[in-house]
């Protein structure tokens, strides 16, 4: 049984059928009880028949069958609701379980979307597959057939116990003892079970990450032929698991030998003091059968209360691992949130400094202060690892800032409800990200409905129309693992579709032009300032033809701001700017005079 923090409010939520399921349950053990006093009556009207057929009374065969037929009509009904209540109690107890587990998962789920980036830096994602996997079987298990056993193990082993003490109070209490003796050691046992289950579980998380990132990654070890020494590694990771699961499995075993043993020993004694009982005339034969039919009975308490134990201690394990997973802080919230009217789109930096989360020594922007005003075009310039990308984040609010270092419009960002200010921010990511679905349901992810017409707009817009419609299927061309693969180009000028169905308040590209030629980046930048006018709009780039044309240049180095204003003015004020123009320049002519050689 869980009583964990996240686990307990369903034994309420679902309190209907799980009582439901229960009383039906504990109705099935009272009359399954009752069929084993019936089979009885049916041999004792054999055996005294026979006795007064032998002492020389003349019984038909049809009186006898008189005598029997009410007992089997008896024990008909007894089966039946014996076997309709089992489908029943089912149905309420295991479905509920199903249902709960459904219920965590989607929690699990909801909590996991939530949960900030500096989460995923540590946690990885085939690990966190175990926790929704085998944990939460695991405790499924608990709720269904867990509380079950402990139910029935109780209720009907409560009753066989007082049926066979009523029979015979000293048989009893030689069952009795071997029964007491295996619960003793089976709780002793139970810490121990519980931290084997533990070990298993983490090993198998371990296992389970290295085949998700090495399978995403196996491009990279196929490039590296490091195919023999991933499989090494993997190797490892499996012998672990085995010993784990062996060393689990192994006392799972000596649980099982016990309770057959113990078993075996009373079952032993029971038929000699029986044998006994019988010969000096304290019991009927039947009585005897009656009898071994309830110890057979009460076998079954016995196993379940020891399965129960495995279970909640592999419940107990799996469930701590979960309410870890649930009690990680989501660190990005709405906790400062006020109602803020809609959002303009100016952006105003003031003194802001960041240093990552698990890095709190290094800042990575440095005392940066800028204005964007509402609808301007402006370039965000820097050689790579000087925060741009950092910048983005933290409008985005991957991360947390400080009060009063950023702004949107007048709003502190800080105060600014999550949803609203992701709403009104349209972006592009460096590692553009799609999903394998159709292009068309990438282009409009953002629409609740897919508008195609939009989706083919946006398309356009980012000049990857003509690609797509060269596709077999067009917009219904798969991506990814199930589809086709575009190239980094493409996947680039998909992602910028993506934004631009939105049509944001702020469109924020971050390197979003890198991988395609010049003149397709000028196509789209010329595409964007119509559409965009009045609208603000941020590109991260590295090449001075990306920004040189923008209302205004952001020029970062090493986390600072040391440039701000249009292409003329940071040529005459910026040597960083100069340089960065006079390498790039040279570049062009040597890549021109390249192809005026080949040509
Ligand atoms: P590029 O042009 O290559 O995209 P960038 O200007 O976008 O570079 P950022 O990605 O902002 O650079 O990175 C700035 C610095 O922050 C780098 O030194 C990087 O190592 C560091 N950094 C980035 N992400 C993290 C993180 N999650 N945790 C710690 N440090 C990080
Ligand atoms: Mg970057």
């Amino acid at each position: 049984m869980i009583f964990t923090k996240h686990f307990r409010k369903y034994y309420l939520i679902y309190a209907i059928p799980l009582i439901l399921g229960l009383a039906v349950l504990i109705a099935v053990d009272y009359f399954q009880l009752i069929i084993p006093e019936v089979t009885g009556d049916i041999i004792g009207t054999y055996r005294r028949a026979n006795q007064d057929i032998a002492a020389g009374a003349i019984i038909t065969e049809d009186s006898l069958l008189r005598q029997i037929l009410p007992h089997l009509g008896k024990l008909l009904i007894l089966l039946a609701i014996v076997a309709f209540g089992r489908f029943l109690w089912r149905l309420f107890i295991f479905g509920t379980s199903r249902k709960i587990e459904e219920d965590v998962r989607n929690e699990m789920f909801e909590h996991a979307t939530k949960l900030s980036n500096s989460f995923y830096s540590k946690e990885k994602v085939g690990g966190l597959m175990t926790y929704f996997i085998n944990d939460l079987g695991a405790v499924r298990m608990a709720f269904g057939p867990g509380l079950l056993m402990i139910v029935d193990g109780i209720f009907l082993g409560g009753l066989t116990l007082y049926k066979m003490f009523k029979m015979d109070v000293m048989m009893t209490v030689y069952a009795f003892i071997p029964m007491v003796a295996l619960a003793i050691l089976m709780f002793i046992l139970r810490k121990s079970m519980r931290e084997k289950f533990r070990a298993r579980q983490e090993s198998f998380e371990s296992m389970s990450d290295y085949v998700q990132e090495n399978l995403s990654g196996i491009s990279v070890i196929k490039a590296y032929v490091k195919e023999a020494s991933s499989a090494l590694r993997f190797e490892y990771r499996t012998k672990d698991f085995f010993d784990k699961n062996i060393a689990f499995v192994r006392q799972r075993l000596y649980f099982q030998m016990a309770i057959t043993i113990a078993i075996n020993t009373v079952i032993f004694t029971l038929i000699g003091y029986g044998s006994y009982l019988v010969i000096y005339h304290t019991f009927t034969p039947e009585d005897l059968m009656v009898y071994l039919t309830y110890f057979g009975t009460l076998t079954w308490p016995v196993m379940a209360l020891v399965r129960v134990i495995t279970i909640s201690s592999q419940a107990g394990a799996s469930a701590q691992r979960i309410g870890e997973f649930f009690d990680a802080e989501i660190e990005v919230n709405d906790d400062l949130a006020v109602e803020t009217p809609e959002l303009c789109g100016s952006i105003t930096a003031s003194n802001l400094s960041f240093s990552y989360p698990d890095d709190p020594e290094i800042l990575i922007l440095k005392d940066i202060s800028f204005e964007i005003k509402e609808g301007e075009m402006v370039g965000i310039l820097g050689r790579t690892g000087s925060g741009k990308s950092t910048l983005v984040d933290l409008l985005l609010r991957v991360y947390n800032v400080e009060l009063d270092t950023l702004y949107i419009d007048s709003h502190d960002i800080i105060t600014i409800p999550l949803k609203q200010l992701r709403d009104t921010i349209g972006y592009v990511p460096q590692d553009n990200f799609l999903f394998s679905d159709t292009i068309k349901a990438n282009i409009g992810f953002s629409q609740a409905e897919i508008d195609i017409e939009k989706v083919v707009d946006a398309a356009k817009l980012s000049d990857v129309y003509t690609n797509i419609i060269e596709f077999k299927e067009g917009f219904d061309t798969i991506l990814g693992e199930r589809g086709v693969t575009v190239s980094g180009g493409q996947k680039q000028r998909i992602s910028i579709a993506r934004a631009l169905t939105k049509d944001p308040k702020v469109l924020i590209l971050d390197d979003s032009v890198s991988a395609v030629d010049t003149k397709t980046e000028e196509a789209i930048i010329k595409n964007l300032s119509q559409v965009r006018k009045n609208k603000t709009t941020i590109f991260i780039a590295h090449r001075i033809s990306t920004v040189r044309h923008m209302d205004k240049i952001l020029l970062l180095d090493d986390g600072k701001l040391v440039g701000n204003g249009s292409h003329e003015e940071l040529l005459k004020v910026s040597p960083l700017y100069q340089e960065m123009v006079r390498l790039q320049t040279l570049d062009r002519l040597e890549d021109e005079k390249g192809g005026d050689l080949d040509a």
